[in-house]
């Protein structure tokens, strides 16, 4: 998409991301090949450059969801047979309306935090490239899992019809375009760092995840075996030899102290079994760890009922959110897939969880419920500590997209709201957490999060200042730009 027209854009406010100011209206800003090459009240460049006036507007780096999944478009977990079906049918489609919707709510960059088939997002970003499609860039993770742990289980007849029935690609873990490299139980250091190598040069991983979790994902029955503080130690020393970032998917207290210790660059989730100690908090802000509490998925999987006990006010603000969730469905998903996912989040606040009424899936709400006892705690417990916090939402769990950026900080928000004298995410916060943040998560600071020389010219406009109102983030932009191009403009 590196057009080869120098642009000029003028008349619009840009948003210095790190220092929270707005920048006179006088500056303008030169794009080259994608790319922004100057920018300041004396740019006129340098002749034959097209100019495009911003109207006024505020404007902010392209938005980033540090994680989702974008291959996963079931609108619902529990899904009744006729969401299911549609669901099914409507995959592929609903995969670019995914991508359609993030431009324009903003998103120019995803990471995609693991998906069975690599081959799905480099087509994304190779028709990109060749404008053959428009579409936010993926930033694709593999993972480098043990053979047996709960992301890379054993794979049988079972999990090959079960992805069938689901619609779903199907690849063994040594298939050159399968999302996971494996390495066996008591596996030496050179063999795990042999599964990272093959990660990043075979499958082209942009980060490596890391799943640490006892449960086995999916059935989340107890069991699951867990690398050694050995093969985590040699996958993080071996992606930084590449200069590729680990990001660990975790939910308890054990697996975060193993993150922290280990030196993983993101911790994504939230620890949910247990209060972090003052020491647990004070090793991750001292290891310069990135966390992404994806707490969406509050409105996802924590409904009342599954828990014997919760604060009655945390509750009320999920079920406030979700109620706003259910409300703009329409924004994000296919029509008929928008009213299955209303119909079934409201099938799931009744406690039918089964998936068709048959499989029971009560043991997936009854392991994430506790994100808003201990979860929420946690949180707070990192941010008061001045945790680096990163917009990531977890699309593509249901019926969350990755489009969807304004709700996750909604969400962070409403509960890091500054009661009881604490810190308070505002709007500054929510601004650095959806660009600058996530980009350092993506290992791309100073290409993507900022508006200076030298980044990426991704730009979103607005017609409020998000420093003021930073509930426009993540909502309908006036325009969108990638690469310099305007890949998005409301209609007027
Ligand atoms: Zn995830």
């Amino acid at each position: 998409m590196n057009q080869q027209t120098p642009v000029i854009y003028e008349n619009g406010i840009f948003i210095d991301v790190q220092q929270g100011r707005t920048l006179p209206p006088s500056w303008r800003l030169e794009v080259r090949n994608g790319e922004i090459a100057a920018m300041g009240p004396k740019v006129f460049g340098r002749g034959g450059e097209r100019c495009i006036d911003l109207g006024g507007a505020f404007v902010v780096p392209g938005l980033i969801n540090a994680h989702a999944h974008i291959h996963l478009a079931m609108p619902a977990i529990a899904a009744s047979l006729k969401t299911f079906l549609v669901g099914r049918v409507l995959r592929s489609g609903q995969v670019k309306r995914t991508l359609t919707s993030a431009l324009e709510h903003g998103v120019t960059t995803i990471r995609d935090g693991a998906t069975e088939d690599l081959g799905d997002s480099s087509d994304i970003n190779r028709m990109r490239e060749q404008g053959l499609l428009v579409a936010p860039r993926i930033v694709q993770a593999v993972a480098v899992s043990m053979e047996g742990s709960c992301w890379t289980r054993q794979r049988g007849m079972g999990t090959r019809v079960q992805h069938a029935l689901a619609g779903l690609p199907h690849l063994t873990y040594e298939h050159p375009r399968s999302g996971a490299v494996t390495f066996p139980r008591g596996a030496s250091s050179g063999e795990v760092r042999a599964a990272v190598d093959k990660a990043v040069m075979e499958r082209h991983a942009r980060a490596i995840k890391v799943y640490d979790q006892r449960e086995a994902l999916v059935s989340f029955r107890p069991g699951a075996p867990l690398m050694s503080k050995d093969h985590l130690s040699a996958i993080v020393e071996q992606a930084h030899a590449h200069g590729v970032p680990v990001i660990m998917h975790q939910f308890s207290v054990e697996s975060f102290r193993r993150g922290v210790e280990a030196g993983v660059d993101v911790m994504v989730h939230l620890p949910l079994d247990e209060p972090l100690t003052a020491d647990d908090v004070s090793r991750f802000i001292h290891g310069n760890t990135i966390l992404e509490p994806t707490l969406s998925l509050l409105g996802a999987l924590c409904f009342r009922g599954v828990l014997p006990s919760f604060e009655e006010k945390r509750m009320a603000t999920v079920e406030k959110l979700r109620h706003i969730l259910i409300g703009t469905l329409g924004d994000y998903w296919l029509p008929p897939l928008a009213r299955g996912a209303a119909a079934d989040l409201q099938r799931v606040a009744r406690g039918n969880t089964k998936l068709l009424n048959l499989l029971d899936f009560s043991a997936a709400y009854a392991y994430h419920a506790p994100l808003i006892n201990h979860g929420v705690s946690n949180l707070r417990r990192l941010f008061d500590a001045g945790a680096t916090v990163a917009c990531g939402n977890d699309g593509g769990i249901p019926p969350l997209t990755a489009a969807m950026v304004g709700l996750e900080l909604a969400h962070l928000e409403a509960f890091l709201d500054g009661s009881e004298n604490r810190r308070r995410f505002d709007a500054l916060h929510a601004l650095q957490a959806v660009t600058g943040n996530a980009a350092r998560s993506l290992a791309y600071e100073n290409l993507h999060g900022v508006i200076e020389p030298g980044a990426r010219a991704d730009l979103v406009a607005y017609g409020v200042n998000p420093l003021v109102d930073a509930s426009c983030l993540g909502g309908p932009a006036t325009a969108v730009i990638m690469e310099g191009e305007v890949v998005f403009s409301a209609p007027v």
